[in-house]
């Protein structure tokens, strides 16, 4: 699994954090303050082969946190922010994941269309073509192809 840049993970957790104004929530603003403060500080992290992410201390040189599903090896009260930034990572591969396979999906519907366009045309590069970003067209397109197809 891989960890998102930086800036991306501040962006994300600043995201929670506004919902988190919006509920009056101030133990997950505090939560998230810790985080984002703990991130700004150079927080290093990595996933282990188990699943488990693995986190340097900022606080404390040397040590070295195993974060698993509700556990953190770290002394904090709990939960703490690693918990949290554990599953801020999880949910952001989630979407990240969901959105390649809207994609896939994309390009899978619109497989007929470019067969048709090919057996009339003759064999044309529409392939490279889709492989632009999707204009609205091409969406249009899968759709019809789909009802020509059912
Ligand atoms: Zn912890």
């Amino acid at each position: 699994m891989r960890i998102p840049s930086r800036q991306s993970i501040i962006d994300r957790a600043s995201d929670q954090r506004a919902d988190a104004v919006a509920r009056h929530d101030s133990t997950t603003i505090r939560g998230i303050d810790t985080l984002i403060k703990n991130l700004y500080l150079g927080l290093k992290m990595r996933w282990d082969a188990d699943g488990a992410l693995i986190v340097r201390s900022v606080s404390t040189p040397g040590a070295v946190y195993a974060v698993g599903t509700h556990t953190c090896s770290c002394p904090a009260h709990k939960p703490c922010y690693h918990q949290r930034l554990r599953d801020l990572l999880l949910e952001m591969l989630e979407v990240e994941a969901d959105s390649a396979d809207m994609d896939a999906d994309l390009v899978n519907q619109a497989a007929p269309l470019i067969d048709a366009l090919d057996a009339i045309h003759g064999d044309a590069d529409f392939e490279a073509d889709c492989d632009a970003p999707a204009a609205p067209v091409w969406r249009i397109g899968a759709v019809i192809a789909r009802r020509l197809a059912a």
